[in-house]
């Protein structure tokens, strides 16, 4: 056989070979489908993917990432487009979660209203972060096996809330780690910052770290900022250090996690603490 015969048949093998996946795009999703959860899916290379009203990046290898927010309704609808148009649409039946709610009655609840003069500040604060949580970049940082950016004992954790006298508080979202004040914090896993600020009024010192795709982690109430807006950041790299900035009650580092706007339970992404830790 000539080499041009050779190359004219391995193109027909090819060709073969990838209609059974045009026929279909895999999807194959990898995470709990609940309330917080963070999921991962791989579908075929090209496909779109559509959730939550938008299009979702699809990696060149056909990875993508979603979430579902504390409280995401019983059910979201997730549809995937290949490559040659065939359609899979798949209604995701997200588990509830039971969060700890404590309730407080028959005590007049703690004013914890700002003060007039800081609103101006808290609003400016609140847009720099929810501008950095649209960032959508093509890395996939995320694919790293995250590990916990300071270890010790778990003061608070995801979706919990006080309700005072019948009246719900805003739910808490990140997951609470006491560290005495200077501890290092380090990158859980890869990433660009996009926040880093001082002093917010009320997380303090704050870092907000993007792991491509949509998917952020913030870190609050820091002491000091190791790194800038722009740096390149790999796993386990000190990026600051655990403080009370900001209105904290004590030193530790509130963490939390971000899928676009959604807030995610950072629980899931990390093995137990390990011993010594808590
Ligand atoms: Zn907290």
């Amino acid at each position: 056989m000539t080499r041009a015969t050779t190359r004219f048949i391995s193109a027909i093998l090819l060709v073969a070979l990838a209609l059974p996946l045009a026929a279909a795009p895999r999807l194959e999703l990898q995470g709990r489908l609940a309330q917080g959860s963070v999921v991962f899916g791989r579908t075929a290379p090209g496909a779109s993917v559509y959730f939550a009203d938008r299009e979702v990046r699809v990696s060149p290898q056909g990875v993508f990432v979603i979430g579902f927010g504390r409280d995401a309704a019983d059910s979201e609808r997730l549809v995937v487009e290949g490559p040659d148009g065939e359609r899979i649409e798949r209604r995701l039946e997200i588990a509830p979660r039971d969060y700890d709610i404590q309730r407080i009655d028959g005590v007049p609840p703690e004013t914890v209203s700002p003060p007039e003069e800081a609103m101006e500040r808290i609003r400016e604060e609140v847009e720099l972060v929810r501008e950095a949580r649209t960032r959508d970049d093509p890395r996939t940082d995320f694919l790293d096996d995250f590990i916990w950016p300071v270890t010790g004992r778990i003061t608070g954790v995801y979706g919990s809330q006080r309700v005072y006298n019948g009246e719900p508080r805003r739910p808490h979202y990140g997951i609470d780690i006491a560290a005495s004040a200077g501890t290092p914090v380090r990158a859980p896993a890869g990433g660009i910052v996009t926040v880093a600020h001082e002093d917010m009024y009320f997380s303090g010192g704050t870092l907000l770290l993007d792991h491509g795709h949509g998917l952020s982690s913030a870190f609050l109430h820091l002491r000091s900022l190791a790194v800038d807006v722009g740096d390149r950041v790999e796993r386990g790299d000190t990026i600051g250090t655990v403080g009370s900035g900001g209105r904290s009650t004590g030193a530790h580092l509130d963490w939390r996690i971000n899928w676009f706007q959604r807030r995610l339970d950072p629980r899931q992404l990390v093995d137990a603490m390990p011993d010594g830790g808590g």
